[in-house]
C-alpha cells in the first residue's frame, strides 16, 4: 500500500510513517517543518530496508500540484498537517486558523477527487471546557467567547470534522475523524507547550517545574505508539467510515501529581512552582480542567488497548531527553 502522511515529520507522524515502513507499505511524507522536523524521521530516514519506500517533500499542503499528485499517487491519507500546542496557537492565530481550515479543505477535496480513503487528525480539545468524564464522542460542545483565542484551535478543528463528514455524506467519501487525547511519547517538543516535555526537560536539568493554575487540571496520556496501532486499525476497518472516535488513555493525573511524578522518575533535585495562568498566558487565557475519553466507541470497531501506562511512557520520554541533552552537552 502507498500511504501519504501530510505532516509526517511532525511527532506522531513520524512515528506513523516509520510504522508503515516496517508493515512493508511506501510512505509520501508532505511536512513544511513549521512545527515537525527532519530530525523526527533522521532515525529511520536512512535504513537500508526502508530507504526505496519513504519520499520526503519537504513543502506546503497548500502546494496544489504536488498535493495533487501525492493524492493521486497513494492509496489512503493520513491527514495530520496542522497547528500543533497551546502556546503555538496563541503565538500564531492566523496562520493556525488557515491550516487547520483550510488546509484540510484541500487535502479533503483532492481525497474526493481521486477517491481515496482519509484519516482527519482531530483534537480533544474539539469539546471545550467540560468537567465530567468520561467524554464521549456524541457529547456537546463548550467553548469560551471568540476573544478567548484558545477556542479557535477547538472551534477549527470543530469545522473540520463538519467539513469532513459533509464530504461523507454528500460525496460517499470514506472519511475517518479521530479525536487524539494528549498523545505523548520520545521526539515530541516542549517548545509549543506540551506538559510532559517541557516539565521533563525543566527536572532533568534540575530547574524549578512550572505548573500551571494550582496544578489541580488533570488530563489522561496515550502513548504514540498506542496512538498509531490504532490509527493504522481505523484506516483499516470499512466500518469506521464516516466515524467519529477518541483515541486517548484512561488514567487521569493532576498536572500537579504529574510534575512530583517525574520529578521521583527523573532524580531531580528540583521542585515545584506553581505558575498562575495570567503570567504563562494572556490575562484572558483559559484551561481545560479536565479531560478524559470514553473509548467504548472506539473498542467496538478496532482492538484498541491504551497499554503503556504512564510510568513507562515517562521512563521512555525522560530517556529520550536525557540522550538528547546529553548530547547538546547541557547537562
Ligand atoms: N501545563 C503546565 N505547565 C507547562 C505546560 C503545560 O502546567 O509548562 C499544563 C497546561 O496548563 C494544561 C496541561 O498542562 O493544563 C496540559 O497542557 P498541554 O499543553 O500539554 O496540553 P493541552 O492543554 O492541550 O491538554
Amino acid at each position: 500500500m502507498r500511504v501519504l502522511i501530510t505532516g509526517g515529520a511532525g511527532f506522531i507522524g513520524s512515528y506513523l510513517a516509520e510504522a508503515y515502513l516496517k508493515k512493508g507499505d511506501e510512505v509520501y511524507i508532505i511536512d513544511d517543518l513549521s512545527t515537525g522536523s527532519l530530525e523526527n524521521i533522521k532515525s529511520f530516514q536512512n535504513n537500508p530496508h526502508f530507504k526505496d519506500r519513504l519520499f520526503v517533500f519537504t513543502d506546503s499542503i497548500f502546494n496544489h500540484d504536488l498535493m495533487l499528485e501525492l493524492t493521486g499517487t497513494c492509496d489512503a491519507v493520513f491527514h495530520l498537517a496542522a497547528a500543533v500546542g497551546v502556546r503555538y496557537i496563541l503565538d500564531n492565530p492566523l496562520e493556525s486558523i488557515k491550516i487547520n481550515i483550510q488546509g484540510t479543505e484541500k487535502v479533503l477535496e483532492l481525497c474526493a477527487k481521486f477517491k481515496k480513503k482519509v484519516l482527519i487528525a482531530s483534537s480533544s480539545e474539539v469539546y471545550g471546557k467540560h468537567l465530567h468524564a468520561p467524554l464521549v464522542e456524541t457529547d456537546n460542545i463548550i467553548y469560551g467567547p471568540s476573544d478567548k483565542f484558545r477556542w479557535s484551535y477547538a472551534a477549527s478543528k470543530l469545522m473540520d470534522e463538519f467539513t469532513a463528514l459533509a464530504y461523507f455524506r454528500t460525496k460517499g467519501l470514506k472519511v475517518i475523524i479521530a479525536r487524539l487525547f494528549n498523545t505523548v511519547g520520545p521526539r515530541q517538543s516542549g517548545a509549543y507547550g506540551m506538559v510532559i516535555p517541557r516539565l521533563t526537560e525543566q527536572a532533568l536539568k534540575n530547574e524549578p517545574l512550572t505548573v500551571y493554575g494550582d496544578g489541580t487540571q488533570s488530563r489522561t496520556f496515550t502513548f504514540v505508539e498506542d496512538v498509531v496501532k490504532a490509527l493504522i486499525a481505523l484506516m483499516e476497518n470499512d466500518a469506521a467510515a464516516g466515524e467519529v472516535f477518541n483515541i486517548g488513555g484512561t488514567e487521569e493525573i493532576s498536572i500537579f501529581n504529574l510534575a512530583e511524578k517525574i520529578i521521583k522518575h527523573t532524580g531531580s533535585s528540583s521542585e515545584v512552582v506553581l505558575i498562575p495562568y495570567e503570567k504563562a498566558f494572556e490575562k484572558d487565557f483559559e484551561d481545560m480542567l479536565r479531560r478524559v475519553p470514553g473509548i467504548e466507541k472506539i473498542k467496538k470497531f478496532i482492538d484498541f488497548d491504551p497499554e503503556t501506562d504512564l510510568d513507562t511512557i515517562l521512563r521512555h520520554v525522560i530517556a529520550y531527553y536525557r540522550e538528547k541533552l546529553t548530547s547538546s552537552s547541557l547537562i
